[in-house]
């Protein structure tokens, strides 16, 4: 409403200095386009502020890479805050690999293997994240039930460029599963999945977050889809192993590229 406020203004400004404009000597003329010229000058630098200050990037970011995490790198310096400054949507894990994270509305949530849900601090710190200010291109639902592989099908014929997915369904089954903090660096991902935790419920609300990369970018990050879960009354989430849904709303927000963020920890 104030934009639109001071736009009116400017208008009924503009009609009574062109009728001025109109009956004015040639010296007020010159000085008038010079005051006009002033006027625009001030309006244009108004507007560049306005549309910066709101312009997030559209890209993907992402802190270290798949291969960094196969590489055993589970030390990171990205922060919470860090990560909130690029993205209110994504996923990862934290410092020597601290269960399974999941960013929703903005919130950076820690899902144990206990079973508890942390909305975390801002200075934790993590290893791995993919993130990006969610802003749908497309919204639908698929109607009828899913399986997780009839999904990734459903939705692959869709998408050919990195992209950020968000599911809102009901779960006539659900299977996520959240991992153990690591004691040393020396144990594999392999190692750690191989102890995972797996959760199982039924007849819930969440929603999937994650995002699908090209084949191309394999080693990058994980090609295809890569999908975690979070129930809508934080009562559970994790990384998505399995699904059953039922008409869900699918929003996908193409992204125009990847901002790659070195783990610099690995160098130290
Ligand atoms: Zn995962």
């Amino acid at each position: 409403m104030p934009e639109l406020f001071w736009l009116n203004n400017q208008i009924t400004f503009s009609y009574f200095a062109i009728k001025i404009f109109q009956k004015s000597d040639t010296k007020m003329k010159t000085n008038a386009l010079l005051f006009f010229a002033l006027l625009m000058t001030s309006c244009v630098n108004k507007i560049d502020t306005k549309i910066t200050s709101i312009n997030h990037s559209d890209k993907i970011f992402q802190y270290s890479t798949k291969n960094g995490l196969l590489r055993n790198y589970y030390i990171g310096d990205l922060t919470v805050s860090d990560i909130k400054k690029s993205g209110d949507f994504g996923l990862g894990t934290f410092n020597m690999v601290d269960g399974e994270m999941v960013i929703s509305n903005g919130n950076v949530y820690q899902v144990l293997t206990d079973g508890r849900i942390n909305n975390m601090p801002s200075e934790t710190l993590s290893p791995f994240v993919v993130t990006k200010f969610f802003n749908a291109d497309t919204t639908f639902q698929l109607i009828g039930t899913y399986s997780l592989d009839s999904l990734k099908t459903s939705l692959s014929k869709m998408i050919s460029s990195p992209t950020a997915v968000n599911i809102k369904a009901n779960f006539k089954s659900l299977k996520s599963r959240s991992v153990d903090k690591v004691n040393d660096l020396s144990t594999t991902l392999e190692e750690i999945v191989a102890k995972q935790t797996i959760f199982n419920f039924s007849n819930v609300d969440g929603n999937i977050i994650g995002f699908w990369y090209p084949e191309y970018f394999d080693g990058v990050n994980f090609t295809g889809f890569h999908l975690h879960v979070l129930l809508n009354d934080l009562s559970g989430g994790g990384h998505l192993l399995d699904c059953s849904i039922e008409n869900p709303t699918i929003e996908l927000d193409f992204a125009p590229g990847v901002n790659v963020s070195l783990n610099l920890m690995t160098f130290k």
